[in-house]
This record gives structure tokens, sequence and C-alpha cells, in this order.
């Protein structure tokens, strides 16, 4: 059980961040949540499976406000004992037309932000002497696809620094690893197959075409089952898992 942990998941009020949030409130954490949208409704949903959820509406790309998040947790909660980095966002278009902007925005968000709350959480861990750091990472962290190039250079950027965090906190009761998920349908995933039903294909067609690119199982993965597995990094049996990059993702990887 995670009775008396503080788990701040970011990027929560949606897809497999609120999926992750559920599963950490229904196993007795007390949750904070983070990000954009319908944050009434995702309150409501954490609150039916445990305490009211905190809520800090920081914008990820902005180090100044993740800072005010972290010092809400601080404040209100006693600190982050559970660090789930989720928010991400993507943006499909090939390098020499891929615009700057939204680099930028993908490596603050899904990359630097990873930095920020990591730099700020982790001394309150090692002071309470408990921490799991987990980053939502991806199976673009560790294989590429054509038009992605600013979220595979994030999503590898994720899966370097697990790796050193884990390395800087191996001689503690601190662990992180992230989790690489395959096509789990999500807004973010939804957007992609939308893209391909205004290229003229059929929607059912557009969602299948997806999968059987990359998917063997051609099946989505769901925010349930990524919900077990941070689970299982969460608990004390998995205090040996340091600077694992794991994934989840019906075969992707295996090709
Ligand atoms: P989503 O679009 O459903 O949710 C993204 C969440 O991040 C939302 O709560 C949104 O409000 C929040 N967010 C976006 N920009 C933000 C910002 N600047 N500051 C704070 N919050 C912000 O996406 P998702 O599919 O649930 O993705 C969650 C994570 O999982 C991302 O890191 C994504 O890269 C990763 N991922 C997704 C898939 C997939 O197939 N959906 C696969 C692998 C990895």
């Amino acid at each position: 059980s995670l009775q008396g942990k503080t788990a701040l998941v970011t990027g929560s009020t949606s897809g497999i961040g609120l999926g992750l949030a559920a599963s950490l409130a229904a196993a007795g954490a007390r949750v904070i949540l983070n990000g954009f949208g319908d944050v009434e409704q995702a309150r409501e949903q954490i609150a039916r499976l445990g305490a009211q959820p905190g809520y800090h509406g920081a914008d990820l790309s902005d180090p100044e406000q993740i800072a005010d998040m972290m010092r809400y947790a601080e404040r209100e909660f006693g600190g982050v004992d559970i660090l789930v980095n989720n928010a991400g966002i993507q943006h499909v278009a090939p390098v020499d037309q891929f615009p700057v902007d939204k680099w930028n925005a993908i490596i603050a968000i899904n990359l630097s932000s990873v930095f920020h709350t990591s730099r700020l959480a982790l001394p309150g861990m090692r002071q309470r002497n408990w921490g799991r750091i987990i980053n939502l990472a991806s199976v673009h962290g560790l294989v590429a696809s054509k038009d992605k190039s600013a979220y595979v250079a994030a999503k590898h950027g994720v899966v370097g620094l697990t790796k050193t965090l884990a390395l800087e906190t191996a001689r503690t009761p601190i662990t992180c690893n992230a989790i690489c998920p395959g096509w789990v349908l999500t807004p973010l995933v939804q957007q992609q197959i939308d893209q391909r039903i205004a290229a003229g294909v059929e929607p059912l067609q557009a969602r299948n075409d997806l999968l059987a690119e990359k998917q063997p199982s051609q099946e989505f993965v769901t925010p349930q089952q990524l919900g077990e597995l941070a689970l299982f990094l969460c608990s004390e049996a998995a205090v040996q898992v340091r600077g694992a990059a794991w994934n989840m993702d019906g075969g992707w990887l295996a090709q």
C-alpha cells in the first residue's frame, strides 16, 4: 500500500497521466494533479478513488512555474515521495519543415521539465530516505520513427537522464526508472489518427494502419496496464530495478 506517500503526476488531467494518478490513488497514495483542460473532471475521478487530490496548474515549459509547483507540494503535502514525470506533447513533421517553436516546446516539456522536477524533488526524498521517480518515456526513447525528431530526441534524453538519476541515487532507497509505452489511445495519439483521416483514410482504417505499422499485437496498451507497472516500480520488490527503460508496447521493440 502507498498509504502515507504523496505522488505528483505531471500532465495528469488526461490520458496516461490520469490513469497513473488513478492507480496510485487507488493504492492509497495522496495525489497531486497537474495539467490543463478538464481539471474538475480529473479531480472528481481521483477523489472517488481516494483522498481529495491536490492540483497545481504549472506550465511545465517554464522552470519558474515548476519551482512554484514543487514549493506547493512541499507546503501542502510535506513533499513528493513518488514523482511521475508524464506530461508530454507531440508534433509530427519532417526535420526540414519542423517549426522551431514546436522543437523548443517539446524539448522543454518532454525533457527539461524532468530535470527540473527531479532536481527539486530529490532533496526531500533524500531527507525522508525513500523515493520513486518514474519517467514516462516511450518506445521513442529507444528507437526512432520518421517525422518525430523533437519527440525522439527528447525521449532518448529522458532515458539517458533516467540512467544518470539512477546512478546518483544508487546507494539510497530512491529509485529512478523509465516506462516506455507503445501506442496508447489517448488524445495525443487520436490527433495522429485524425491527421490520417484528414488525408482521406477511413477512420477505422486509419486506426488499424497506425497499429499495424508498429505494434505487432495490433492492440493499444491501456493507461490501466501502465498503472499496474508503475505500482510495481513503487513496491519494495522493485527496489533493485534501477535505471531501467521498461517497455510495454505490444511487441513494438521486439522487431
Ligand atoms: P495526453 O495529451 O492525453 O495528455 C498529456 C497531459 O499533459 C495532459 O494532462 C496535458 O494537460 C498535459 N500537458 C501538456 N502540456 C503541458 C504543459 N506545458 N504543462 C503541464 N502539463 C501539460 O497525452 P498522453 O498520450 O497521455 O501522454 C502522456 C505521456 O506519455 C507523454 O509524455 C507521452 O509522450 C507519453 N507517451 C504516450 C504514448 C501514447 O501512445 N499515447 C506512447 C508513449 C509515450
